[in-house]
């Protein structure tokens, strides 16, 4: 034995106190555990810790399920008996451990522990040594968990708070809608000019406003992911080409040129959620206007790949202007956040277009950068996926079209970007199409082509081109004979008071302002070559000052419970010749149709939201009664600004069209008018094929859907009886099997299928099965699948009769 001298155990023990008290002040204690007779080796610092005393429990050994007994929380048992479990079956020779759990002391308190340890297996001796320390970590615990309770709280309170907003957006947009309807109102009466320029002012700011307003809404809808997609058939080419008309005007004012093109292999029969695509459209097209001062803005879309019935579609929305630093091209995209904080003073704009149009492109499964060089411009690319209508690969280009393959054509424009996609549309529909930059060399190219089989048979010529503009290059070659009959379209980006009457007297039939939709150009081509026959003749070519001619005076009810929307609504329709009775729910509009013996109404414009009875059930009981008169009264829903499934509930209620808030006097004149339009054709068929048709497809919306042509829909009710099989067995195997997902899935695709023929019974029992799909309820529907089945077979009956019966009339 070694013998301490004096000093060394008095140091020993020195530093044996201080680490005990070291120990002690961190709250640490330490053990030993006897693996042989599983219990622990516990000390009186240990015992302190626990309330406890070695002459209380008998001592300083103590079984381990004694110690789990006496001491650990119930709900931590489980939790240290796996532990000990897998540390017994380590086989490690060394190894640490360590476990968070509760211990309950003697005076019942509970603490939460941090308990470390060593584990030493000796295989020679067949001996396990355990030591450890356990660690006091109650207050950090209790830190953690109020932490993570405020965390909670703060996201609950932020999800309340964005809930609200998303709640509150019909309280404020309603007012915004008087406004905007009245100040619409007020520019068409006399006014003086001082007075008109105020209004405007009033105009632009309440529709600023109310972008705001939507912005900040709709951010708070994607934060409380309150925001859904739609899921809609669309054609891709004319939504973009209508989503570009409307910013025209404002490149316009810029002097920017604006041009888009699709590329020909891009599909154009889409399912998607339009209305949000538009939204991003026109964000990035807007931005582009802003930060541009002189050049063009290009929107393209590519296709990047596509299998059998999605495709990734690429946009890339590029402009001139001054470009975004390397540094903040990540940072736009977050909300609020601009390149400098002096852009809100010199652009405005709220720093949130960007994020929400970057959260609606992620919605969309897709995602959206930029690339952009200081002082040179941007081009934000987004890539989206959307859905290809089953069946429908493009719009079914109408026969008379084909006489175009072949034509040659001539445009002429001092835009590269303009020419090319020009030609591109051309070359889509076939035609045979050459390009040159300006009047000079358009001249030379009629007079070196001389081979009769060569000429050119229309001319494409830009009004706004620098030296020979475009009238004077039409004068020029109206003179060469061989020209002074071919036809030609003029193109502008801004319509000049005048030039209608230029082109009258230069014999130029067609004036299309830029840019040009695809189906716009084709039509006008139509019309310019005379190719259409009178009998399916498609609308009168469409330029800027054609479009006010006034429709026959109708008589209107107008069921609508906001004083302001009736005034707004009753004096756009009265200014139009046309007469209104309003009715302020939908209980007095069905009293007032009651009321009156026959039929004196030519349309109906139905609010949907209305205290008591709403639009939706008012419409259904107009459709009940009209089953016995066999009449159908054109309806159209007012809608409030984009609700999600409006448009599907509008259609299954047997609605016929739809206008949202705030009315604006266009669109609700084209609405009503394709509505009424729609009606002659309806009447015109046989009563017979009404009979047979009642109540099991709408023929009005079924004929809108294929723009009145006849061959197109016997087409389509032939694609739908070639499919229908499939879809049904895909519905009857979902129900037998009991999946939910499946029939979801299947009840959709089919209710797609039928929404082109209008909303009948067959269409609601597909929505009522795609419903149970989607709660994953399935009680009772192998009774809606018999019921389905046989609505879907004389759904097929009365669209043949119905095909069959049709006349010319209805071509
Ligand atoms: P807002 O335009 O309302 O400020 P956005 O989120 O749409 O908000 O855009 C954020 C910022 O990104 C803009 O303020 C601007 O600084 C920058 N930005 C967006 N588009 C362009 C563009 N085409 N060219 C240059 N800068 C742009």
């Amino acid at each position: 034995e070694i013998a301490l001298n004096k000093d060394t155990e008095q140091a020993l023990k020195t530093s044996r106190a201080q680490l005990a008290e070291a120990m002690a002040l961190a709250r640490i204690v330490y053990w030993e555990l006897d693996g042989e007779r599983e219990s622990f080796i516990f000390n009186d610092a240990f015992y302190e810790f626990y309330g406890t005393t070695a002459e209380q429990e008998g001592g300083y050994l103590m079984p381990v399920m004694e110690y789990l007994k006496k001491f650990a929380h119930p709900d931590d048992l489980p939790l240290f008996l796996q532990n000990r479990e897998r540390d017994k079956a380590n086989p490690a020779r060394e190894f640490s451990s360590s476990l968070e759990y509760r211990i309950v002391r003697s005076d019942g308190k509970v603490r939460s522990i941090l308990s470390r340890a060593r584990i030493i297996n000796d295989p020679v001796n067949r001996t396990v040594r355990v030591y450890g320390a356990n660690q006091d970590i109650t207050e950090r615990k209790e830190a953690e968990a109020e932490l993570r309770q405020a965390k909670l709280l703060a996201e609950e309170a932020n999800r309340l708070k964005s809930e609200f907003l998303a709640n509150m957006s019909h309280e404020i947009r309603t007012p915004m809608n008087g406004v905007l309807g009245m100040t619409e109102l007020l520019l068409d009466t006399r006014l003086t000019r001082e007075q008109t320029e105020y209004i405007h002012a009033v105009k632009t700011s309440a529709e600023s406003l109310m972008t705001i307003i939507n912005d900040i809404l709709d951010f708070s809808k994607i934060e409380a992911r309150k925001l859904d997609l739609e899921s809609v058939p669309f054609n891709l080419r004319d939504s973009i080409g209508d989503i570009l008309q409307t910013l025209t005007l404002r490149a316009d004012e810029k002097g920017l040129e604006l041009a888009y093109h699709v590329s020909s292999d891009v599909p154009d029969a889409l399912i998607g959620d339009p209305g949000r695509l538009r939204q991003i459209i026109v964000n990035l097209v807007g931005n582009a206007i802003k930060f541009t001062e002189r050049g063009e803005i290009v929107v393209s879309v590519t296709c990047e790949n596509d299998e059998e019935a999605r495709v990734n579609l690429r946009f890339i929305v590029r402009d001139t202007g001054i470009g975004i630093p390397p540094d903040k091209r990540e940072k736009i995209f977050e909300s609020f956040s601009q390149v400098d904080a002096s852009t809100t003073r010199k652009y405005g704009g709220t720093g949130l277009g960007l994020t929400i149009s970057a959260r609606l492109v992620e919605l969309m499964n897709g995602r959206i950068w930029v690339e952009s060089e200081v002082g040179k411009g941007s081009a934000f690319h987004f890539i989206i996926r959307l859905d290809v209508q089953a069946g429908q690969p493009v719009r079914q280009i109408p026969e008379t079209l084909s006489n175009l393959e072949g034509l040659r054509v001539l445009v002429v424009d001092d835009n590269a970007t303009n020419r090319r996609i020009l030609e591109e549309m051309l070359r889509y529909r076939r035609m045979q199409a050459v390009s040159v930059d300006g009047a000079p060399a358009a001249l030379k190219m009629i007079q070196t082509v001389k081979p009769e089989s060569e000429t050119f048979r229309l001319f494409i010529l830009d009004v706004n081109m620098p030296g020979m503009d475009g009238f004077e290059l039409a004068e020029r070659i109206r003179k060469a004979p061989e020209y002074a009959r071919s036809a030609i379209i003029m193109l502008t980006s801004s319509g000049m008071r005048g030039d209608a009457s230029r082109c009258r007297k230069l014999s130029i039939s067609g004036y299309l302002t830029k840019p040009v939709k695809q189906s716009a150009l084709v039509e006008a081509i139509l019309t310019v070559l005379g190719k259409t026959d009178p009998e399916n003749a498609p609308p009168p070519l469409v330029t800027k000052y054609s479009l006010q001619e006034k429709p026959n005076s109708l008589h209107i009810l107008l069921a609508e419970d906001n004083l302001i929307n009736q005034k707004i609504a009753v004096s756009m329709l009265e200014k139009r010749g046309h007469t209104v009775e309003v009715a302020g729910d939908g209980e007095k509009a069905l009293a007032v149709l009651r009321d009156r013996q026959e039929r004196i109404f030519d349309l109906i414009l139905m609010d949907v939201q209305m205290p008591g009875m709403d639009g939706f059930e008012a419409t259904a009981r107009i459709r009940e009664a009209e089953k016995t008169t066999r009449e159908h009264i054109p309806i159209i829903a007012l809608t409030a600004h984009a609700m999600k499934g409006d448009r599907e509930a509008c259609f299954a209620a047997g609605m016929d069209g739809y206008v949202s808030k705030p009315l604006k006097a266009e669109t609700l004149m084209s609405t009503i008018e394709t509505a009424v339009a729609a009606e002659p054709r309806r009447v015109a068929t046989t009563i017979q094929a009404e009979k047979e048709t009642e109540g099991i497809f709408d023929k009005t919306l079924a004929m809108a859907s294929v723009d009145g042509n006849m061959d197109l829909f016997r087409e389509v009710t032939q694609l739908f009886s070639d499919t229908t099989a499939q879809m049904m067995a895909g519905i009857r195997e979902a129900v037998q099997a009991g999946d939910a997902r499946g029939l979801d899935r299947a009840a959709h695709a089919l209710k797609g299928a039928i929404s082109n023929f209008g909303a009948g019974s067959a269409y609601e029992t597909a929505l009522k099965l795609e419903m149970m799909g989607k709660e994953k309820t399935l009680a009772g529907s192998l009774d809606l699948l018999g019921l389905l089945e046989s609505q879907v077979v004389q759904l097929k009956h009365a669209l043949e009769v119905f095909a069959a019966e049709a006349g010319p009339y209805d071509r």
